[in-house]
């Protein structure tokens, strides 16, 4: 019925004519849900965050009961359910924890490591351009080489 899942890769290169942008490429290889991800993105859903402070441990309802330190131990051990990030780029204090569990709302949320046939076409000649995308420990890193 012409469904189909969007992966967006940034600064891609057409092989037809040398034109670089932003492809949208689509895939029919999963549940067509219209779900879209981009390059880097993790395909579960971070259905739980808490937010850490370096100089305390307490502040909102989000607050973290760990220390940036022991949040760094549970991220190193459990890397598939656990990510540390920084919350705020600009602010070095500032940092949230995701528990990736539950819930997943994307339809490939699923899929730690493949591949698949995805394709578009060029904004500038309008050639074809199929592709296979690929996933690696539930990112999803692009084009495949
Ligand atoms: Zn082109």
């Amino acid at each position: 019925m012409g469904l189909f899942d969007t992966f967006s890769v940034p600064n891609t290169k057409c092989p037809s004519c040398g034109h670089v942008f932003e492809a949208d490429f689509q895939t029919k290889e999963f549940e067509c849900m219209l779900d879209h991800i981009t390059v880097g993105e993790d395909v579960r859903d971070k259905i739980e965050q808490w937010y850490l402070h370096e100089w305390s441990n307490q502040v909102n309802n989000y607050e973290c009961k760990l220390t940036i330190k022991q949040a760094e131990a549970l991220a190193r051990r459990y890397p598939h359910l656990y990510d540390l990030r920084k919350y705020d780029k600009k602010d070095k204090y500032n940092w949230a924890l995701y528990r990736f569990a539950g819930q997943r709302d994307r339809n490939f949320s699923w899929v730690r490591y493949g591949t698949f046939p995805m394709y578009t076409s060029c904004l500038k000649c309008d050639e074809w351009y199929d592709a296979v995308g690929l996933i690696e420990d539930y990112i999803f890193k692009g084009i495949k080489k």
